[in-house]
């Protein structure tokens, strides 16, 4: 049996946020295994679409051992129970959970890519992902997050709350 850390942010600018990502860490834990680790809670303003309300992030690592898509599945159910409605894209969530990094796992499918796509060029991923895990390998880029987040273009703020 193949564990590796499964590393999902969590982000949400609707609603209760910080009750939000409390019960989203307890979803995930029923759901998918023990959080590991857990970084701080940042305020990071809104990325993509700015007229909306602030986000709250947060990552979380959980050692996980079945395939990605199995977790992508859990963690849509979740963001589902916890009210998220897909209306307008980058609009305003009550609960989002990206996959950033199932390990060193590299895919590319309809449904899911790995790693995220995106977290390179977002500091409110790569601002966590430092707190915690400052080393890890970002596995097509080569790069640890220090790195990808000095190198990263986005200058949004990302404030560490708690
Ligand atoms: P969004 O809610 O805008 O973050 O988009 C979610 C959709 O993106 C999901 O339904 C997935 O099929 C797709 N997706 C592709 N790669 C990932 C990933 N690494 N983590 C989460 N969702 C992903």
């Amino acid at each position: 049996m193949n564990v590796a850390p499964l590393i999902l942010l969590l982000g949400s600018n609707q609603g209760e946020s910080q009750v939000l990502l409390k019960n989203a860490r307890a979803l995930l834990e029923e759901a998918l295994g023990e959080i590991k680790i857990v970084s701080s809670i940042y305020r990071t303003k809104a990325w993509g679409k700015t007229n909306q309300p602030d986000f709250l992030n947060q990552v979380v690592v959980i050692p996980y051992t079945g395939h990605a898509v199995s977790a992508l599945d859990l963690v849509l159910e979740i963001e589902h129970k916890l009210g998220r409605t897909r209306t307008v894209k980058w609009g305003e969530r009550t609960m989002d959970i990206d996959i950033l990094y199932y390990g060193n796992q590299i895919c590319q499918t309809a449904r899911l890519t790995l790693p995220h796509p995106a977290l390179h060029i977002r500091r409110f991923a790569l601002v966590p992902l430092c707190e915690i895990l400052p080393d890890f390998i970002h596995p097509v880029f080569n790069k640890t997050q220090v790195q990808l987040l000095d190198e990263c273009p986005d200058h949004l703020e990302v404030i560490k709350l708690l």
